[in-house]
């Protein structure tokens, strides 16, 4: 099984009519990078920066952030890479951000955080500039419910680009992607893609705030594939492309092999997954023929 899943190592993963659908890793550390890549990744979807501040006493500065996602850019060898700026939701710890660390998932997280505390954004956005020139790398703002939080992100992201240049250190072209994990998000998905790059969907949460269910409490309500949610991601793929955006899904929905085909029937570009999946998920994908006919759903 492992020797079969490996010739699909190195491929690119296209459908037998020739519909490409990338795969992405989904990580939480530099040194993950590498691991994704030994697993097939053809980019990072989704670094989950967070990871870099759960359960310790201070933040960690721009050089140390540096260092984590300059470690991914290199193991990509060229791959995209896509780095979340700060999201803790309510089921992770992280005592350095204080108060404000234990943060309900209906709290100040994410971009809001983010907006709120320069302090702690500023840092992350010049170290991620700075990998941004070692390799194609996009930041994607978590938890985005209105396009001025993707103004402001914007602008503070340009303050820092020339912050670096007047001090002879280059920053890279990075381009600024949205997570659409929000039911405001997907309401908004049209005038929020005059803003962003790209889309990326968060099932997780866009389930959990959809239904009103926990998505840390198994047995409840929470449910990524309820008809709800599905629809919520069609309209916000037809949305994306209306603009010309490409759009991506990074939520643990993405890599139910129940639904990849209906993914690629709905126009989803590419998919982050959990490294494991995309061995065997590369393979149902180049097993698929999307030109025989199938009701769509
Ligand atoms: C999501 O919400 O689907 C997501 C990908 O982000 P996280 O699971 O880290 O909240
Ligand atoms: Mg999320």
């Amino acid at each position: 099984e492992r020797l079969r899943l490996n010739q699909w190592r190195d491929r690119d993963t296209v459908t037998l009519d020739g519909r490409e659908m990338p795969l992405l890793a989904n990580i939480g550390s530099g040194a993950e990078g590498e691991l994704a890549r030994q697993k097939g990744a053809q980019g990072v979807g989704l670094f989950r920066s967070e990871f870099l501040f759960l359960d310790r006493d201070t933040c960690p500065d721009e050089e140390e952030q540096f260092a984590a996602y300059s470690q991914v850019v290199r193991a990509m060898a060229g791959r995209p890479v896509v780095i979340r700026t700060l999201d803790v939701g309510g089921d992770k710890q992280a005592p350095c951000l204080g108060r404000e660390g234990d943060s309900s998932p209906l709290g100040c997280r994410g971009i809001r955080l983010s907006l709120a505390r320069p302090d702690l954004f500023r840092p992350q956005l010049r170290a991620i500039l700075r990998s941004g020139a070692l390799g194609p790398v996009s930041l994607m703002l978590p938890m985005v419910t209105a396009p001025w939080e993707v103004r402001k992100a914007r602008e503070i992201l340009e303050e820092c680009r020339s912050e670096l240049q007047s001090q002879g250190r280059e920053p890279g072209e990075v381009r600024v992607g949205i997570m659409v994990e929000t039911p405001a998000a997907v309401v908004l998905a049209d005038e929020l893609a005059l803003e962003a790059d790209f889309f990326s969907l968060g099932t997780n949460d866009l389930t959990q705030y959809t239904l009103a269910a926990d998505r840390c409490r198994a047995g409840g309500a929470y449910d990524p594939r309820h008809p709800a949610v599905l629809r919520m991601i069609r309209h916000t793929v037809e949305a994306g492309h209306r603009h010309g955006l490409r759009v991506s899904i990074c939520g643990d929905l993405g890599a139910d092999p129940d639904l990849t085909e209906t993914f690629l029937r709905m126009g989803v570009d590419s998919l982050s997954i959990s490294p494991e999946f995309i061995l065997p998920l590369r393979e149902l994908i180049s097993g698929l023929d999307l030109s025989e006919d199938r009701p769509a759903e």
